[in-house]
């Protein structure tokens, strides 16, 4: 079946090919092979047509990441399980935040939410900025902040946080 064909090429390509409602997103860290787009968007219907049917749920999908990376941690990072666990909670959290996080204007501290005017900033990793300040309070506070919302975010969803993380 050429749609399943397509799939399993764009996935080998470091294409994600997901469906939201009607449409077919495409995304790409590369570049993406013109070809392929165009085999993509003419057999459009198709995949998401496969696709809906073989989706997991959002949270199925926050699950098995979870527990893959922890698995990586384990057994190709050598850590217990608990602590493959503590680190694949963390990257998840990260993860989150990457795709869901809020992200502010460039002249507000994410950390104070003041302007930051003529200070000195640092920039984050997410495009957010922080006052740097000696006991880099801005920018403490403001991991814990995103920290704090990835993690509810994820414990909404209903997946279980490893003990060591649930004493945190
Ligand atoms: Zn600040």
């Amino acid at each position: 079946m050429i749609a399943q064909r397509l799939i399993e090429d764009a996935r080998a390509a470091g294409l994600s090919i997901e469906v939201e409602g009607a449409d077919l997103i495409v995304e790409a860290d590369c570049e993406m092979p013109p070809d392929l787009l165009a085999s993509l968007r003419q057999h459009k219907a198709e995949l998401i047509a496969v696709l809906v049917v073989s989706k997991p749920s959002k949270v199925q999908r926050w699950r098995d990441e979870f527990e893959e990376r922890a698995a990586i941690r384990e057994y190709d990072g050598g850590y217990t399980r608990a602590e493959a666990e503590r680190l694949a909670w963390g990257e998840i959290e990260n993860r989150w935040h990457k795709e869901h996080g809020e992200r502010l204007s460039v002249d507000i501290c994410a950390g104070c939410r003041r302007p930051i005017d003529q200070s000195e900033a640092l920039d984050q990793i997410d495009g957010n900025r922080v006052h740097v300040d000696r006991n880099f309070a801005c920018l403490i506070k403001y991991g814990e902040r995103w920290r704090g919302t990835a993690r509810r975010a994820i414990l909404d969803m209903g997946l279980k946080p490893p003990a060591e993380v649930d004493r945190r």
